[in-house]
């Protein structure tokens, strides 16, 4: 058949997890833990699965969920979304900005990305029958470049999709940036897929700077997160839309087509865990000590490292390394997963075809004892 996504192959996450296997590698690459969850959540599900939670719930999540988001919402950011008309529970965040994409995107209409970025959001501008217009991170600083995205903006301006905390770069918007996104966005009709998966990952004391603080933004907004990150279940695949009731609306449209609903069970063992706060408000300490660990860690081996305030990955810059400033991102994660066994993401895969960096990216959501492995077999950089 003739693709509709024609330059589009497997996944770099697929690729890297598989090339990892197929070396012994420690795997630092695709994002996700290697520690399970709290088996208090399990319980809270499996007991829901026993009380009958076992046929479709209402199409956009179960209630206790919802509720709990909303709650969530109000209490961390000031905001008000109503559960009953302006949250919906989805199959994780990449079905939610897709599901978002297809509700808003009329063929033709531009919808602009800040590279580097998480690599569905292209390929879902396409298959909504946009056209993706990208505009690069400063490249010093991986920070939003105001006038560059100023300068994109066309009456074919449909949206815009940030991502605070951000992956791959670990950097997060600042209440600064984020206000003067909303000035620019003010005089338009431009509406945001703001991606705050990694909302509940922020470090040394910042705030994590929701849209949803930020009415003029807020107003225009779908807010995407997911569970899967905040409480270690990236395989459930379950997340949620805060947006507008006219916004959610036009989701739920798509929504019901798309998935319809999701596990019942799941929703409601989420919920129950939520009434306790603890498990998001202690994660930022959790990844912190495993960040340092592994920063320090690296230090010595020769790789600059970027700052990394949020987020569970740490980008490094290897082009001081004699031995390896000649090869592409690409060649080196390559390398250092067959020869150190030790696999990490190449930054290019987050950008246009062509264009390559001399930053990886390591996800360092994994347990002390893998950190140490991988540090030890790092440590031959130097
Ligand atoms: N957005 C970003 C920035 C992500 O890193 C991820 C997880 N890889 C997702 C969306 C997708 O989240 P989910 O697994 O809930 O679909
Ligand atoms: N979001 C994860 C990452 O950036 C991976 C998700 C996936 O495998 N598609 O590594």
């Amino acid at each position: 058949p003739r693709s509709r996504l024609p330059h589009v192959g497997t996944t770099i996450f697929s690729t890297m997890s598989a090339l990892a296997q197929q070396h012994g590698a420690v795997n630092l690459g695709q994002g996700f833990p290697d520690f399970d969850c709290d088996p208090a959540l399990i319980a809270a599900v499996h007991q829901a699965m026993l009380a009958g939670m076992n046929q479709y719930p209402l199409m956009p999540g179960v209630p206790a969920l919802r509720e709990a988001v909303a709650a969530k919402i109000e209490t961390l950011h000031g905001r008000h979304y109503d559960a009953g008309s302006e949250i919906t529970i989805t199959a994780g965040a990449t079905q939610a900005i897709f599901t978002a994409l297809l509700a808003i995107v009329h063929p033709g209409d531009e919808v602009i990305v800040l590279e580097p970025c998480y690599d569905s959001y292209a390929a879902n501008i396409e298959l909504a029958g946009g056209r993706v217009v990208r505009v690069a991170l400063r490249a010093e600083d991986f920070r939003p470049d105001f006038a560059a995205i100023a300068a994109a903006l066309t009456p074919r301006t449909r949206a815009i999709v940030i991502n605070t905390p951000h992956n791959p770069s670990a950097t997060i918007w600042s209440a600064a940036e984020m206000a003067q996104l909303q000035a620019l966005l003010a005089s338009t009709e431009v509406m945001v897929i703001s991606d705050e998966v990694y909302e509940h990952m922020v470090f040394d004391q910042q705030q994590h700077q929701s849209v949803a603080r930020f009415p003029g933004l807020a107003e225009r907004s779908f807010i995407v997160s997911s569970f899967g990150k905040t409480y270690h279940v990236t395989g459930w695949k379950v997340g949620y839309v805060a947006a507008p009731a006219a916004l959610t609306r036009e989701f739920r449209k798509v929504h019901q087509y798309n998935v319809f609903t999701v596990n019942p069970a799941v929703q409601q063992g989420l919920a129950q865990y939520m009434s306790d706060p603890a498990p998001y408000v202690q994660l930022p300490d959790f990844y912190q000590r495993k960040r340092d660990l592994f920063r320090q860690g690296l230090a010595g081996t020769g790789l600059r490292l970027l700052p990394s305030e949020g987020s569970y990955f740490q980008c490094v810059d290897y082009s001081a390394l004699p031995a390896h400033a000649q090869r592409s991102d690409t060649e080196f994660s390559e390398w250092l997963t067959r020869e150190l066994r030790v696999a990490a993401i190449p930054i290019s895969a987050f950008q246009a075809r062509g264009e390559h960096s001399r930053v990886v990216r390591f996800c360092f959501a994994k347990k002390d004892e893998t950190l140490q492995l991988a540090l030890q077999r790092l440590a031959a950089l130097a």
